[in-house]
């Protein structure tokens, strides 16, 4: 039996990525600093270590053939935007100490998950952005610390192959969003946060977007996330590669789709101050059907409805609670 490491296994993509593996029959160890917060543990075994020190990260990789390193200190993008020093400090050092431990380990095969954010923020400024090439990367000028890091982190892969012989694979997400993710707090993404705001809002009431909301991106659903990221391990393509959908669409038509997901009349968007990212992005599949001939294939609208329903009912258990709570003082 093949065993494996999900590093960030108690986060949203990873928790959903030691499900996918466990029913392939893997044996799974599960590492995180925390354990998953809306989810049993599916894994074999689930260890909470802290991969920024490196005795942590080695006891992490011990005995497994695969790792796939998902953890992150990371948010939507008001947490991006406003914690560089954190961001950089804390994933430049997840990421070192995890891929020395998979060497050291004698590791087979380590998938590192990259993102969108590496691409320059130069071609990045108009809203019909031409969809990134995986070639587009460089000359680099990512916007914030933590595509940095990112990219940083895809070179230190390529030069572990290359010096250590180590078979690295990077994959870079574009926006992934589905159930059991965080959509509250501060470093929910875009389409939680609009989940959450339209299933609290009441009948007529509004729902606030950052900007003017015609900033575009293409969304991923989790399940097609987990398993383009097992398709690009299996393959033996090493160089960066975009896993997203290529549909393009604005924050405001993202928006309407999240309404139309929920049934409820009346309501209106509100335009109001807030960090947007960059004006345009999208993905170019191209290169990704290349390698894999595969694609991520779940609608935006057959996606945002077990996403929406599963936010609404957090929502409504909340409200449920904090009722509760106000009962308990008034009486
Ligand atoms: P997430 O925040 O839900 O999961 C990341 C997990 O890493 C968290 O559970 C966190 O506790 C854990 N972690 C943070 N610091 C750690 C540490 N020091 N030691 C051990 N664990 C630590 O995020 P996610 O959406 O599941 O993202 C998974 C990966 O995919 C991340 O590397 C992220 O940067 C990348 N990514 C995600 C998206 C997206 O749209 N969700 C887009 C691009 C890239």
């Amino acid at each position: 039996m093949q065993r494996v490491l999900v590093t960030g296994a108690g986060g949203f993509i990873g928790h959903h990525l030691v499900t996918f593996l466990k029913e392939r029959g893997y044996w799974v160890r599960g590492v995180d600093l925390k354990y998953p917060e809306f989810t049993e543990v599916d894994a074999d075994e689930f260890e909470l270590l802290d991969l920024r020190r490196r005795d942590d990260a080695l006891v992490a990789a011990r005995g497994v053939d695969e790792v796939y390193a998902l953890a992150a200190d990371m948010g939507g993008m008001g947490f991006i935007s406003s914690n560089h020093a954190t961001i950089l400090h804390n994933n430049a050092l997840i990421n070192l100490h995890t891929i020395e431990a998979a060497r050291l380990n004698g590791v087979e095969r380590y998938l590192y998950s990259s993102s969108a954010c590496i691409y320059p923020e130069h071609l990045q400024a108009n809203a019909d952005v031409a969809p990134l090439r995986e070639e587009d990367a460089y000359p680099a000028n990512p916007q914030d610390a933590y595509g940095w890091e990112k990219l940083i982190s895809e070179r230190l892969c390529e030069y572990y192959t290359e010096e250590h012989g180590l078979p690295t694979r990077s994959v870079r997400f574009h926006n992934v969003y589905g159930p059991y993710g965080t959509y509250d707090g501060g470093r929910e993404k875009a389409p939680a946060a609009l989940c959450r705001k339209v299933a609290e809002a009441e009948t007529g009431g509004t729902v606030e977007i950052w900007g003017d909301g015609e900033q575009t991106r293409s969304f991923c659903y989790v399940t097609d996330c987990v398993e383009g990221i097992y398709r690009i391990m299996q393959s033996d393509h090493a160089e960066p590669l975009n896993l997203g959908t290529d549909r393009m669409i604005t924050i405001n038509e993202l928006a309407w789709l999240v309404i139309e997901v929920s049934s409820k009349q009346g309501l209106r968007l509100e335009h109001v101050e807030g960090p947007q990212g960059v004006r345009g992005r999208n993905s170019d599949n191209s290169k990704l059907r290349e390698v894999l001939g595969w694609e991520p294939g779940i609608s935006l609208e057959d996606g945002l409805v077990p996403t929406y329903r599963w936010i609404a009912e957090q929502v409504e258990r909340r409200a449920g609670r904090e009722a509760e709570v106000g009962l308990l003082y008034s009486a």
